[in-house]
Formats: structure tokens, sequence, C-alpha cells
């Protein structure tokens, strides 16, 4: 990063530029970090999650006002540490140039792939995992050499100063430090000529962020959400399918992006799935009175958001069958919306339109699987999708004719925990993908490199042309077309 990124007219009054030029400065005083300088950040971050994590837990806790503490160990604390050792497992490979072989159009030149910092990263996370969804690119951009600037949501206000205390505590704020704050900061934020941006959020944001980004060129990483699908085929076992669509729908209330959002399912099953549902349900979620087990929604707007959801969908004819075995009454005030499958929903209906990101799962028929493949295909590009099927070769096909961020064929969700793999949507529900070497590489500049050797095609190549060079293209041509 010898030249950071110009500062337009429009940011000089930005709060943040200060934050910003002082890690670009200390880029450029200390020259990009070498390998054991990344190992060594991600040591220290490990550490400082070690040491933070009982913190963490109580703060996501306090800011959902109740969150499975379960939920927060896996998704917040133990996913991170997992990704952190395998990053550090792979980065010497990874930082290592790649030869992607000589070409005779360059001279027979060597040629390699260099992996550079970009230079300092702006880091955007959304509130359904506000710990993972901040770190976790971290690890991608610490790996590839970066500086960091966070910006953790204001949702979840409690947790953002828990990370900020905790990075402060461990890095100097010249190559990784936190701002907190409201949409306000968020806004000035999107408008800073960092080197790149991951954004994770809604669609919407997604576009203000990406506009933003526009005005200095700056590159993103939207990982944003939409509507997932989860389809079942007739001839995949239906108590199967239940356990493992309710690990996607109902972990963290629903209140994930790659939750499934509503299933498509043969009209001959439909009964059997909502009984199973029923009574899986049911066990897992026995009472909803005091049960650790069960997350809030985040906050009133979103409590009332998605019960906005299901009134519209029943306004318009749908049968709601909510889950709660010992009919608690849900105190004013107790953000837990029992576990609620939608049937007979008119696909007009709001639930139909937006990301429902709650514990709300509209059930709707088919009567063969073109029909729901064309459901899912006449709908934006969804972040994930789901099928269930015991024959192999018809799920192929399912992926081959649906185009998703990722997917998986009997499972959900867990496409997101290989950190082995890239991580994203397409289109509307994402742009570029980050874990393990996908975020290495997504935050690394691919510098590609000539070493020219003693001999070069120079001489053919400066005018005035020798003759024989059009003789020489005329071969090539031939032996080409
Ligand atoms: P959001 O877009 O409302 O907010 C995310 C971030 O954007 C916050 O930090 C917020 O402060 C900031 N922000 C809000 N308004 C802004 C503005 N005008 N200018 C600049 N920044 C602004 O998203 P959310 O409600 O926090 O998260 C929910 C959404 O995120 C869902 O759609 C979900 O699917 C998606 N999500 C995606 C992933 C993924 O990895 N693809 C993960 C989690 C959540």
């Amino acid at each position: 990063m010898n030249n950071p990124q110009p500062v337009a007219a429009a940011e000089v009054g930005n709060p943040l530029l200060p934050i910003l030029q002082q890690q670009q400065t200390a880029f450029l005083d200390n020259g990009a970090p070498d390998y054991k300088q990344r190992i060594e950040a991600l040591n220290k971050l490990k550490k400082a999650i070690g040491e933070y994590k009982e913190e963490i837990v109580a703060a996501v806790q306090a800011d959902f006002g109740h969150r499975s503490d379960t939920e927060t160990w896996i998704t917040e604390v133990v996913s991170v540490l997992n990704e952190i050792v395998a990053t550090k497992s792979h980065l010497k490979k990874w930082m290592k140039p790649s030869n992607p072989g000589r070409s005779i159009s360059a001279g027979m030149a060597k040629s390699r792939v260099i992996y550079q910092p970009k230079g300092v990263i702006g880091i955007m996370g959304a509130w359904n995992y506000p710990v993972l969804l901040v770190l976790s690119p971290l690890i991608g951009v610490i790996a590839a050499g970066n500086s960091a600037v966070i910006k953790p949501s204001d949702l979840t206000p409690k947790t953002g100063e828990v990370v900020k205390k905790m990075i402060a505590s461990t890095f100097d704020e010249s190559y990784i430090s936190v701002v907190t704050g409201d949409v306000e900061v968020a806004s000035n934020f999107t408008q800073l000529p960092f080197d790149h941006i991951v954004y994770t959020g809604s669609t919407h944001v997604g576009k203000i962020v990406m506009k933003a980004a526009a005005e200095n060129l700056t590159p993103v990483t939207l990982e944003l959400g939409g509507k997932s699908p989860t389809i079942i085929n007739s001839n995949y076992p239906i108590a199967k399918a239940v356990d493992r669509i309710m690990m996607g729908k109902f972990m963290n209330s629903g209140q994930t992006c790659i939750a499934p959002d509503y299933i498509l399912v043969h009209e001959s099953k439909v009964d059997e799935l909502v009984s199973t549902f029923q009574e899986k349900l049911a066990k897992r979620y026995p009472t909803l009175d005091n049960n650790n087990d069960i997350s809030w929604i985040v906050n009133d707007r979103h409590f009332t958001r998605i019960t906005n959801l299901i009134k519209d969908a029943q306004d318009r004819g749908a049968q709601a069958v909510q889950v709660n075995p010992t009919d608690t009454v849900i105190a004013e005030g107790t953000r837990i919306i029992p576990p609620t499958l939608l049937l007979n929903v008119d696909p007009d209906s709001n639930i139909m339109q937006e990301e429902i990101f709650g514990p709300v799962l509209p059930v709707i028929t088919y009567r063969d699987i073109d029909e729901a493949i064309r459901f899912v295909n006449e709908r934006p590009r969804p972040l994930a999708l789901y099928y269930f099927d015991q024959n192999k070769k018809q799920a192929e096909e399912v992926l081959s004719r649906t185009i998703s961020g990722g997917a998986c064929v009997n499972e959900t969700m867990l496409h997101f925990a290989n950190e082995k793999m890239a991580f994203g949507g397409i289109g509307p529900s994402g742009l570029g993908g980050y874990h393990g070497h996908a975020g290495f590489l997504e935050f690394s500049h691919k510098k590609s490199v000539i070493f020219q050797g003693a001999l070069s095609p120079a001489p053919l190549m400066n005018n005035p042309y020798p003759k024989v060079v059009v003789k020489i293209l005329k071969v090539v041509s031939k032996i080409l077309s």
C-alpha cells in the first residue's frame, strides 16, 4: 500500500478520517506484515477471545434481552477460534506466490502472481451474530496482511463495546481499531477511502454502502440476506428433514442470514411435515417460559415486524400453527415468538416478499419438482438453497438448475461452517465471499508479475516493425483459427 487511496474533498470533514489516516501512515512506515507478524496477530486475537469469551456471551445476552448461551458459545466464540486455528495452519502456503506458467504471448517470461495486502480494510457487521460477523472477516483481513477498522452494528451496542475494548487491549490502534456508533457513524464509515470494505447486513443498506464506496472506487464484499428456500423431495424421510431444517431455522430464533426462509414440499407430504414439526418442536421447546434455549428477537421493531408478517399472512387466508406446549402467555416486553408454521400462504403476502429473519416458516406445496424449481427461479437469487432428496442425480440436477450463494443437499446451514469453502451470496444476496483461503484471496491484491530473462520479444514489437512480424502473425493466426 505505497499509495493510500486519495482523500476527496468530501471526506475532509469526515470525523473518522483521522483513524483511517493513522492506519495508512503506520502501514507506509512499517510495510506489510510478514508471515510471522500475521501469525502473531492471529495468536493475539485468539488469546483475546479466550480472555473475553465470558464477557462476550454476557454482552450478547444483554443486547438480545435473552440469547441462548449455547448458541452464543457455538457461533460467536468456538467458530471464530476454529477459523483462526485453520487459518494459521494454511497461511504459509496461501502466502506463497503462485506460478501460473509461462505464455508464448509474453515471450515465455517467468510469471508469478504475488498476494499483496490491499491496505486498510473497513469491516461493517450486522447484529444477528455481532461478534462472528466482525471477527470472521477480520481473520481473513489479518491473514492477507491488511490493517482494519471495524464498525460493529449499533443494534447490539453492548457487544460492540466489548469488541472495542477487546481489540483496543490487544492491538495498536494504528493496526486494528473499532469505532462504534449509530447510523450516522456507519454512513461516515462507508464514505472513507478504504482499500476495501466488507459489509454484512441487509440488501437495502448494501446498496447504500456500495454507492458510497463507488465514490472512492473502493472494492466491496457484500454479505447480504434474502429468502433461502428449502425444497423437500417426496422421496426424502420427513423426520430426518425436519430435524435438519429445525437446526437451521430455529437457531437464534431464525435470526440467521442462511436460515431456511420457507419450505417447498410435495402436496402429498404436507400433513406429515406439519405434524412432525409439531411433535419435534414440542420436544425441543417443551415450554417457552424461562427457557434458556430460546433466543429473543433482538428488539421491539423486529418483534413487531415479524408479528405483523404473521398477521398479514393470516389476513390473506394463511393458517398459523404455533408450537407453545404449555400455552405460555408471552409477557409484555418479552420478545419471544413461538416457532410458527404458516400454511396456505398467499405468495403475494408480505412474508413471501421480504426476508423473515424470525422463527416463522411458510410451508408451500408443489405438485412436481419443476414447479418447485420454477418458484425459486422466479424470485431473487437467494443466499442459500437447501434441497432434500435420496436421489443424488436428481439433487445434482436441482443444484445445476438453481443459482444461489451456497447450498446444502440433505442439510441446512453447514456450508457456512466449513471454513475451507468460500461463503457469500450472488446478486441481491451478496457480492464476493470470504472464509479460509477465499477470505485470504478476497482481501489480497493479486499482483501479476513478469520476470523477463535474457531474451525479449521487444525487438520484434517496436516500430518500424520488421516485415517478418506480419509473416509470423499470419502463420500464428492460421494455427489458432
Ligand atoms: P443492516 O443493513 O440494517 O445493518 C448492518 C450495518 O449497516 C450496521 O452496522 C448498521 O449500522 C449499518 N447501517 C445501517 N444503515 C446504514 C446506512 N444508511 N449507511 C451505512 N451503514 C448503515 O442489517 P442488519 O439488520 O444489521 O442485519 C440483517 C441483515 O443482514 C439480514 O438481511 C441478513 O440476512 C443479513 N446478514 C447477512 C449475513 C451474511 O453473511 N450474508 C450475515 C448476517 C446477516
